[in-house]
Parts: structure tokens; sequence; C-alpha cells
């Protein structure tokens, strides 16, 4: 069905202007809800890139560079402002784009606007230290912006994303060059026209939406970016890595997970039951930070595959706009991959403990598939160790804590761990021995968090986006020791 959007999406925003790409390409957008295209989208070129970091280098020997950082933080918050005035057009944006449930679209945007108005009054608040030195000396650091960065955004969660590292760069006075998501990018165009309403100066955001292999590439392989982000697959990631060593700059990746909650025998299962099987169907499975594993003790196994199953055949799946528990995956190609892991988990002999429903009417081109609950999983088995990207949770049961640890620190990746626990030692415990970035006690924030500082280590990648620790990512720390004699 055509949907009708509040602005021309077939272009890039470049210098404070938008215009068609270079070549005057392209790109279908595809409505996960029913196959149909929503939009045509630019297809930014290597010349488009080209142009965008010229003008944020522009933009940082001009206007922009000029403000201060009260005046920067200031600009930042009035976009928090306008973002939640636009929160029900944001979250209809996202959810057509995304396929993604009106409510998980309208949180998002909430988010957005709390990235803003975090970094926003964060801005002038990142001070440098004077150090203790050689007699006659004053010493002391300050932070620098990088200068120009560039952030690759994935199509799963395009607000919160551009909100924690764009927001985050230009608290910092950083002059940014976006390259969101060929699948999801009405959101980032949307974020750029709130930018302009709220006055930033030309250049100093820039959105070059296109091909991963190509704007992607192009802006990832540019001698005048400074620093880039990247969320999103790994494989993709050690790309940017490797074009980022090629120009000896720092980069962020955020390449997922398979994050366990771990359920012992004393938790409160009343409490953690909603957390247990949300966190793993939020945005149909495809969260960096889902909890895809739930390790359970064995004395609760059962009851918690019981109670988690009960929960899983409620869930309704339906188009984004029917705004119900779980809508549909991003693309073709996703549900290819999650009717795989699907299919391995029959041939391999697994126990599906429960599934939700696609309601009837859904319409027939999207891209829908019944959330599943898969029990006593071996943990080696692939769909124990690998980020399936689907509404897919596997249950395995462990004894006691060293086996609770082995299992949930046994896979490649390390983004984020829930415990759910009454024994305060325990919790600490566990708190310190678990491999990965971020450790929820009694709660699990999948996505969540504006003021948590939040990365991964292993396969989920390496560097810090989120709360103030962000700020420190995004700027370089100055040394000046001056002799006064
Ligand atoms: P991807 O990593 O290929 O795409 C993410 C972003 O990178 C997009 O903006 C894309 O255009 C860009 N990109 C792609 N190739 C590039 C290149 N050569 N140089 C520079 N940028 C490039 O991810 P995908 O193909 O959309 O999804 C595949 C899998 O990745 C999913 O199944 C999931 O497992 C994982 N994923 C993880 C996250 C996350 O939040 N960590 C988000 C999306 C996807």
């Amino acid at each position: 069905m055509r949907e009708t959007l509040p602005f021309a999406t077939n272009e890039v925003f470049i210098g404070g202007r938008w215009r068609a790409a270079s070549g005057g390409q392209t790109l279908p957008l595809a409505n996960p809800s029913d196959g149909s295209t929503l939009a045509e989208i630019a297809r930014g070129s290597a010349d488009d890139v080209d142009a965008a970091v010229a003008a944020a280098q522009a933009a940082l020997a001009g206007d922009w560079g000029r403000l201060t950082a009260a005046e920067r933080g200031r600009l930042l918050a009035t976009m928090g402002r306008k973002v939640l005035e636009h929160v029900e057009e944001l979250a209809r944006l996202e959810a057509l784009d995304v396929g993604k449930p009106l409510k998980q679209g309208r949180a998002d945007a909430v988010a957005l606007a709390r990235y803003l108005e975090f970094y926003g009054g964060a801005a002038d608040k990142v001070m440098g230290e004077t150090i203790p030195y050689l007699n006659g000396y004053t010493a002391l650091t300050w932070r620098e912006p990088h200068g120009v960065t560039g952030h690759i955004v994935p199509w799963n969660y395009p607000m919160q994303i551009i909100g924690r590292s764009v927001g985050a760069a230009l608290a910092m006075g950083n002059a940014c060059v976006l390259k969101p998501a060929e699948e999801a990018c009405l959101t980032a165009l949307a974020f750029a026209r709130i930018a302009e309403e709220a006055g930033f100066p030309a250049g100093a955001l820039n959105v070059v939406p296109g091909l991963g292999e190509e704007a992607g590439a192009a802006l990832t392989a540019h001698a005048g970016v400074q620093h880039l982000s990247f969320t999103g697959s790994v494989a993709t990631g050690r790309l940017v890595q490797a074009a980022a060593a090629r120009n000896t700059i720092p980069v962020t990746l955020e390449l997922g997970g398979k994050s366990p909650q771990i359920v012992f025998a004393d938790a409160d299962l009343d409490a953690a039951l909603p957390f247990l099987v949300n966190a793993g169907i939020q945005n149909a499975g495809q969260t960096c930070s889902a909890a895809s594993r739930i390790l359970v003790e064995r004395a609760v196994f059962d009851e918690v595959v019981a109670r988690m199953a009960q929960r899983y055949r409620a869930l309704r799946v339906g188009p984004a706009l029917a705004d119900l528990d779980v809508g549909p995956l991003i693309s073709a190609r996703q549900h290819e991959i999650v009717s795989h892991y699907l299919a391995l988990a029959r041939d391999s002999g697994l126990q599906v403990a429960a599934q939700g429903e696609i309601v009837h009417d859904a319409p027939a081109g999207g891209w829908y598939v019944r959330p599943t609950l898969v029990a006593g999983v071996p943990d080696r088995h692939a769909l124990a160790q690998e980020e399936i990207f689907g509404p897919v949770q596997v249950v395995i049961a462990f004894d006691g804590e060293a086996e609770a640890l082995r299992i949930a620190n046994g896979t490649a990746y390390g983004l984020v761990a829930g415990v759910w626990t009454r024994d305060g030692s325990r919790q600490l415990r566990m708190a310190r021995a678990l491999k990965c970035g971020q450790v929820f006690v009694n709660n699990y924030g999948a996505g969540g968090g504006v003021e948590l500082p939040f990365g991964g280590v292993g396969a989920s990648g390496h560097g810090r986006e989120k709360g103030f620790e962000a700020l420190y990512g995004f700027s370089a720390l100055k040394t000046v020791a001056i002799l006064h004699g």
C-alpha cells in the first residue's frame, strides 16, 4: 500500500542543502509489513560522500566550529524538544520503514529526544584536568573534537543509534556525515530536517543515504574523515575497521551479540518473566542486545520454560501499524536467515516449546515469522552460538554458578548479560566474571539506557557509546605543558 510521507525522501542533505544524488539515481525502500515500495531514496555515490566531507570540513572552519560548547548544547536541546513535538510522526515513519509496532517506534522517538537532551546538557560539562608536574610548569588537558566523524547506522533502530552516536559527536563539536541503512532511512532524513529547523549551521550534519558497498565504503575509505562509528554485522564491521586502519583513525564498532539472561533458582520469577520474553521478541528480535539465550538453573528449568511458553503462545504478529506484539522482519533476506535457523532447530530434533501466531489478515507480502521458543538447546549448538537476529530464543539448562558462567561466556560475543538472583554476593561475583560490556541485575534493558555506557568485547566490537563516556570517544585528549618558571 502506498503511504503518504511528509517530505521528499529521494534526496541527500549536504552543506545545508537538499538535492538529488550526484548520479541522479534512487533506490526503492521496501515496506516490510506488505513488501510494497514505501518510497524512493537517494543512491548516494562516492562523489556525494566527497561533497559531504568537504561540507563538514567547511562547517568546522566556519560557523559550526566557532560555536561555544554551551551554544552547541542549546542547539541539541532545541532539537530534543522538536523531536518530542514530532513523536507521533517519527514513530509512524520508523514503524512503516522498519516494520516495528507503533509503540516501539514511539519509544524510539522518545529515546532519540532523550539522547539529544542528555548530550545537549552534557556538551559544556566536559572538563579537562590540571596535572601536578615539574616545578615551574603548568600542565593541563583538554578535549577537542576529532573533526569530521562518519556514522554508519543499521536498519534496526535508526533513531536510537543516530541519537547516541551523532548526538554525542555533535555535542563535542565534530561535524558529522551520516550514512543510514538502505533498508530503513526515513527517520535519518527526518532527523536532518529537525536539525535544520533547530538552526544547526550548514554542514554540521550531512546525510548521504545509499548502498553500503558504495556510499558506506566511500565514507569509511575517505581520507578526510577522522573517526568512524559503525553499528551492524561482524563481517561489515571488520571491513570498516580495516578501512579505518588504512587511514589510521579510531573506530567504534557495535556488532551485536548472543546475550544471555541467567536465571538462578532463587530468582523472583514473577519479576523476571516479562523481561525474559520481551528482551527476546522486542523489535522482532532484531536488537543487538536482544537476550537471545536464556540460561536457567535446572531446579526451575521446567517452570521457566512453561511460563515463557505461555507468554509465547499469546504473542500476536502483524503489520507495524496494527501495533501488535511483534512486527515483520526487515527484509526477505532477514526472513531467509531466520527461517534457516528455524529449519535447523527442527532438523536437529530440538524441542520447540511454543510459538506465537501471525494474525490471519497479515498482508501476504510481509516478512512475518512466528516468534519461537526452543528449549533444552545444547550450549554448543548453532542456535545457542550464532546471532539469529529474529524472534527466536533458546533456553539452556545449567547446574550452579560455575557452569552458568562457562556457558554465558562461551560464545564469540560479549555485549550484555542479565542475572536474576536474590543473592547479593552472587550478583557481584557474576557481574565481575561475565565477559561483556553491560550487566543488568534483576532487570534487563534491551536497547535501553541513554545514560549507560554501552558497547561490547570480542566479536561484539569495541569502544563505548551512550552515557557520558561517549563524549570521550568522540573527542581527542590534548595535553599542554607550559614552562613559566
Ligand atoms: P550490515 O552490517 O551489512 O549493514 C549495516 C550498515 O553498514 C548499513 O548502513 C550498510 O549500508 C552499511 N554497510 C554495508 N556494507 C558496507 C561496507 N562495505 N562499507 C561500509 N558500510 C557498509 O548489516 P545487514 O546486512 O543489514 O545485516 C546483516 C546482519 O547484521 C543481521 O542479520 C544481524 O545479525 C547483524 N546486524 C546487527 C546490528 C546491530 O545492531 N549490531 C544491526 C543490523 C544488523
